[in-house]
């Protein structure tokens, strides 16, 4: 299935017409790739997402996986690791240490390696999505001028269109 979005703020016609592939951005994503090349690594350390791909140097700081990637996963394994539990108990009548002994530290295991592959699936989906800045660098600049959705921006940031650092903090 392919994604084309229509994106009147990109700023070449080679932005606007690169058409790119929700699945495979996500399969990339699942496996710690990048979600435009394939080949580069995704992440820097666990869940830490390099800034920009190794390999080409497609910016990846724009996530915003948020809080969705901990939620997927305790919902993914949880269902799983209910099943499994209330399947033991009904086969075997297993005393309650053995269930615990099994099936808690399956339960973190299960929990850390879904979540990178999780999160990075999530991130994936936003690049293919053009979410977030994925798409344009022109979509950077509604943080500046608050035309973005959500965007909370200082009177001052907002009427000049720069950042401008506190003075207390030179
Ligand atoms: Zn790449």
């Amino acid at each position: 299935m392919t994604i084309r979005i229509e994106d009147s703020n990109a700023s070449t016609p080679e932005m606007r017409a690169a058409p790119r592939n929700l699945w495979t951005a996500m399969l990339r994503g699942a496996k710690h790739r990048c979600p435009n090349c394939g080949s580069g690594q995704m992440y820097e350390r666990y869940l830490k997402v390099a800034d920009r791909c190794g390999t080409c140097s497609e910016e990846l700081h724009h996530h915003r996986a948020d809080d969705a990637p901990p939620y997927f996963t305790i919902f993914i394994a949880g269902h799983l690791i209910v099943g499994g539990v209330l399947a033991v108990e009904q086969a075997f009548h297993p005393e309650p240490w053995i269930q615990a002994s099994l099936w808690l530290p399956l339960t973190l295991v299960l929990c850390l390696l879904l979540l990178p592959r999780i999160k990075g699936t999530l991130v994936g989906l936003q690049w293919a999505l053009r979410m977030h800045g994925f798409g344009d660098p022109a979509d950077d600049g509604h943080a500046l001028t608050g035309d973005g959705p959500g965007q909370v921006v200082p009177p001052a940031v907002a009427s000049h269109g720069v950042r401008q650092a506190p003075s207390n903090l030179s």
